[in-house]
């Protein structure tokens, strides 16, 4: 596996792909050319001097790892914290290697002041450091490095917008488009065909248009038409049609997001960055979810939970797990496992939103799990890691299932009970419950019966790589001498640590080696354990109980051992685990018959990271000179 920097490249598999039809493989295949046509787009969105350094770069340092960065990042800022990264090459050096382009009769290098300023953006640490500044009191636009706006101040942006914001179901203002100051007047420059970007929209829209004819029925269809009309026009009213009609849309066998969509590029925003994901329902997964929804009722009939707090009548929801064929843009190296969209806040009160989680992508991240050492360095009982290798990625997927389909949805308030009684806890509580209800139910026979478990033992992975995150191995991520804040966290070290301290030696921590290690003895116990805290958590919730809710998350979800964290974040630094990853797409190519029809798309997937983005480069660029 490629590393580089604070960064591992992974593959994802395009599982199942030749249980897919021709006309599907030929949808996706359209739909993914539309989808690594918006790379430029991105990078130049994420910093104005982006695509004029990477394409020097290509050419003077392209196995630099500056380059691989650049590459990474979409541009010469931090995927993650925005923060600006130098290159490992001098400045003397770089000025060198243009030279010899010039030399050899290479025309667009920039000359003189723009090269001037072009190496200073390059090379200054002081110049545009950030690409999203959020730090309060400061002009978040100019002090901002981002390709949002050009001469305009924060409270210029501002005050050209607030004038525009009239009702709640205006669409969504200013978001595809690049405001800019001149001659003393504001205007936008809309992303369409014929406006900004207007060559690689066109480039887009020829796919989209390609893509129709392959549509799986005539939603989707209208869905991609809408959109078409979208890049045609620029007009945000339609891409909330579009939004409209794509929420409303059953989810189809395959679906795909195109367009500026998230905000968090923009200091203050209102800007979308380009992004791309073609996918595929993952029937297996899919399988799961609608066999776990369709049980809603019996699971939520046998749990321990007090009756009175039970739903007379429970529905489950179907999550739609989906595979992963090709990210681009703003998903693309880095991506999101589990999307959820649309954003505008009117559409989702009034129409709804779908939601996604991606396996073929979290079953990447467990693979590299297994070879990163992690593992091996928090059990030390072989039996135990054979287990954890063997079944936790069925399990994960299993227990986040029962947590989303049937975990928060289970229950009921009493009556008179206010739905935000439980206030600052309300959230941790909240993700315990539904973390508790998946614990429980992971250790029922029911599983094994519903097909959904190969065994009666499985379970135990889950037990175990849940008590060691809580207990010790989630502390990683916290600087030493903090406390935990993030309610998924503080729900995980509630459940542990309660857990741990009522276990009366079913669970133990050993020291070994100078190292502790977690031992669990009784899991049989555990899950009572489980159903007992279940049965209390669900108590607090229906009743309203804030105090009881205090003193459990206060008691056991906040404090972390520092001995422990010292030992457990000294233990994590030896790996040396790459922080981020991020993903190489597979290579979609056609295979044609003698006559030039198209008879399969195959899946290749051979090619480097490195590769990948110089072939991107070359045919998903458009060079103005
Ligand atoms: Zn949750």
């Amino acid at each position: 596996m490629e590393r580089f920097a604070d960064i591992q490249i992974l593959r994802y598999e395009l599982k199942d792909w030749n249980t897919l039809s021709l006309q599907q493989k030929r949808l996706i295949y359209c739909l993914a050319q539309a989808t690594l046509w918006g790379r430029d787009i991105t990078f130049d969105q994420f910093g104005k001097y982006n695509l004029q350094i990477r394409r020097l770069v290509e050419r003077t340092f392209p196995e630099s790892e500056y380059m691989m960065r650049v590459w990474f990042s979409n541009g010469i800022y931090h995927h993650y914290s925005g923060k600006k990264f130098l290159p490992d090459f001098s400045r003397e050096e770089f000025m060198e290697r243009l030279e010899q382009l010039c030399q050899q009769g290479v025309h667009d290098i920039p000359e003189a002041d723009d090269l001037q300023e072009l190496l200073s953006v390059m090379f200054d640490a002081d110049v545009m450091p950030q690409r999203v500044n959020h730090t309060d009191g400061e002009d978040l636009i100019t002090t901002s490095a981002c390709n949002f706006y050009d001469g305009v101040t924060q409270a210029e942006a501002s005050e050209y917008y607030a004038a525009m914001k009239q009702t709640d179901e205006d669409p969504s203002w200013g978001l595809n488009s690049r405001l800019v100051k001149s001659g003393g007047e504001i205007q936008e420059e809309t992303y369409r065909i014929g406006g900004r970007y207007g060559a690689y929209i066109e480039k887009i829209v020829y796919w989209l248009n390609e893509a129709k004819q392959f549509a799986e029925d005539e939603s989707q269809k209208n869905v991609i038409t809408l959109l078409v009309d979208y890049y045609t026009t620029g007009c945000l009213k339609t891409f909330d049609d579009y939004s409209i009609a794509w929420v409303r849309q059953t989810m189809p066998r395959i679906d795909f997001i195109n367009g500026f969509i998230e905000v968090y590029g923009d200091p203050i925003g209102i800007k979308g960055s380009w992004e791309g994901i073609v996918h595929y329902k993952d029937l297996e997964a899919t399988q799961r979810t609608v066999t776990l929804s369709s049980n809603a009722q019996w699971f939520e009939d046998n749990s321990p939970v007090d009756s009175r707090f039970k739903k007379p009548t429970v529905k489950g929801v179907t999550a739609n797990v989906v595979c992963a064929a090709m990210l681009g843009g703003d998903e693309y190296p880095s991506t999101a496992i589990g999307i959820n969209l649309p954003n505008a806040d009117w559409i989702r009160a009034k129409h709804g939103s779908k939601s996604i989680t991606i396996s073929n992508l979290t079953a990447a991240y467990d693979e590299a799990a297994k070879g990163s050492g992690f593992r091996e360095e928090y059990i030390c009982d072989k039996e135990v890691l054979l287990m954890v290798n063997t079944y936790s990625n069925i399990t994960d997927d299993l227990h986040t299932d029962l947590h989303e389909c049937l975990g928060h949805g289970s229950g009921q308030l009493l009556p008179g009970v206010p739905s935000d009684a439980l206030k600052a806890y309300a959230s941790t509580i909240e993700e315990a419950r539904a973390d508790l209800f998946g614990l429980y139910y992971i250790a029922d026979e029911k599983m094994v019966e519903l097909h959904l478990l190969p065994d009666n033992e499985a379970y135990k992975a889950q037990y175990y790589t849940y008590m060691l995150n809580g207990l010790m191995t989630q502390c990683v991520r916290i600087p030493l001498g903090e406390n935990i804040q993030e309610a998924h966290m503080r729900n995980r070290a509630l459940i542990a640590n309660w857990t741990y301290e009522h276990a009366d030696g079913a669970i133990e921590m050993v020291r070994k080696n100078g190292k502790t290690y977690l031992v669990i003895k009784d899991y049989l116990r555990m899950r009572a354990l489980f159903g007992r805290l279940l049965a209390e958590i669900q108590r607090i919730k229906s009743e309203g109980d804030i105090e009881a809710a205090r003193l459990l998350v206060e008691q056991y979800g906040v404090k972390i051992d520092a001995d422990m964290h010292r030992e457990i974040r000294s233990r994590y630094e030896r790996l040396n685990i790459a922080p981020y990853k991020g993903f190489i797409n597979p290579k979609l190519e056609e295979i044609k018959d003698a006559e030039g029809k198209v008879t399969d798309i195959v899946v290749d997937d051979t090619e480097t990271y490195a590769e990948q983005m110089m072939r991107y480069s070359r045919d998903y660029s458009i060079c103005k000179s």
